[in-house]
């Protein structure tokens, strides 16, 4: 007995005894100390052609979530089956406000799309026809649900989502991101798992940003913009790209991996501001003439409907590339109503997730409808969107949100008009 208890003390490996080693781990066969196990773990990692133990627990790590996926059978094509553009709007509504135009159009190509990918093989059959790829251009002003509604469909498909912005890719071989990287991180998010990552969907924002004629703040990035447009093209219209596997610059060390594009959904956004004075030239020759100063902001927003193509190549995208987008939608400015909707309406919206962050402490938060309203006319005067609702909140809730939970006296916090027009901190009632 008392020889099992001495070699519980020492490291079957190593020798070392416990006081060297801190902590042995042991059975009645033997004994391990925490260097042992250290070792052990860089030792298999290198056997299986990892540079470190992070990375090989990092591998292992994505290969269980994508079995768990594979098992769980919430793959495309089931899923496809049963959402229709219908279903997928339903879906929509839930999260984003408002918006319908776009929404169905984006419904519509997401639709066509898988239905293009899964019946991949009988259309290769009928050799008249080949349905192109339906990517999308969303244009609108900041803060409007672009990003929002990008994420939530790939939510709601299920298949992985990166979001990359425009203006800071550039072409190969200058300072910035390689436009690799945005498949570098589609492919992240798809836990490494190339497939898939060549069903997902890539939002790309601001993508007005990159125009010709666009400024550059940098003079190491290409000077037009267009570099970076060519670059873009590539993928979006399909190609097999060279991903570098961590992101950064391509490096001759490391291996890339090779993502076929054809089938990834591309959808690109921007506010495009001052465009429709390019529709107005095009659509009004009277913009000259008489009247021409008469201009509402109203009117600008309606100009803004009938863009088409060619505004966007006058406005300076390469033709191909404004060719590889040919869903083209126009989203709705918000409302004052809209952004009282969005306050307080989505699933996930503010005031609810204000009010769980308050109920964990056993208070209530009511936000008063006039309240509301104001906070909406903050964010119309701030010229944000909806992005801007957060922070009016925020700034209104912090010094209650930081005394609340050391006062266990508190019952109810009530938001009131005055809060957000005067700065009035708001009503506690106690209990
Ligand atoms: P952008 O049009 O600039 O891409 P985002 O989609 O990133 O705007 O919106 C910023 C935030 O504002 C979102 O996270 C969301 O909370 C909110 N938001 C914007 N538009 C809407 C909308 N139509 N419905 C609901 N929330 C919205």
């Amino acid at each position: 007995m008392s020889d099992t208890v001495d070699k519980k003390k020492i490291c079957s490996f190593c020798g070392r005894s416990l006081n060297e080693a801190g902590f042995i781990l042991s059975n009645n066969i033997a004994s391990i100390c925490v260097q042992c196990v250290i070792d052990c773990n860089k030792y298999i990692a290198k056997e299986q052609g990892f540079d470190t133990v992070k990375e090989a627990q990092r591998q292992m790590e994505q290969e269980s979530r994508r079995n768990k996926r594979k098992t769980s059978g919430d793959n495309l094509e089931e899923q496809a089956k049963l959402l229709t553009p219908e279903k997928m709007k339903a879906y929509l509504d839930e999260y984003v406000i408002g918006q319908d135009e776009t929404k169905i159009a984006l419904c519509v190509a997401v639709y066509n799309h898988y239905k293009r990918i899964l019946n991949k093989d009988n259309l290769a059959n009928s050799n008249d026809v080949e349905i192109q790829k339906s990517n999308v251009i969303l244009i609108g002003p900041t803060g409007t649900g672009k990003t929002l509604l990008a994420q939530s469909l790939a939510k709601l498909l299920k298949v992985p989502f990166a979001i990359a912005d425009a203006t800071t890719l550039t072409q190969a071989g200058y300072v910035g991101d390689d436009v690799e990287n945005v498949l570098t991180r589609l492919l992240n998010a798809a836990d490494g798992d190339v497939e898939l990552a060549q069903k997902g969907i890539v939002y790309i924002d601001e993508i007005d940003k990159i125009t010709r004629k666009s400024e550059n703040t940098s003079i190491t990035r290409d000077v037009s913009g267009e570099g970076v447009q060519q670059a873009l093209l590539k993928i979006i219209e399909g190609t097999v790209s060279n991903v570098p596997p961590n992101g950064g610059r391509k490096h001759p060390q490391q291996a890339a991996i090779q993502v076929d594009t054809t089938n990834i959904l591309f959808i690109c956004g921007g506010a495009f501001d001052g465009i429709e004075k390019l529709i107005k030239k095009r659509t009004d020759s009277s913009s000259i003439g008489f009247g021409a100063s008469i201009k509402s902001k109203e009117d600008d927003y309606n100009i803004m409907k009938n863009v088409i193509p060619q505004d966007l190549v006058k406005f300076g995208i390469v033709p191909e590339l404004v060719g590889r987008l040919p869903v083209l939608t126009v989203l709705d400015e918000l409302t004052e109503d809209a952004l009282v909707q969005i306050l307080t309406e989505p699933k996930n919206a503010l005031v609810k997730q204000y009010s769980k962050l308050f109920e964990l402490d056993g208070i209530k938060l009511t936000v008063e409808d006039d309240a509301c309203i104001e906070i909406a006319k903050t964010a119309i005067k701030a010229k944000t969107g909806a992005r801007g609702l957060r922070a009016i909140v925020e700034k209104i809730l912090t010094k209650i949100m930081f005394k609340a939970p050391s006062d266990p006296d508190i019952k109810e916090i009530i938001v009131t008009k005055e809060c957000v027009t005067e700065d009035k901190a708001p009503k506690i009632i106690k209990k």
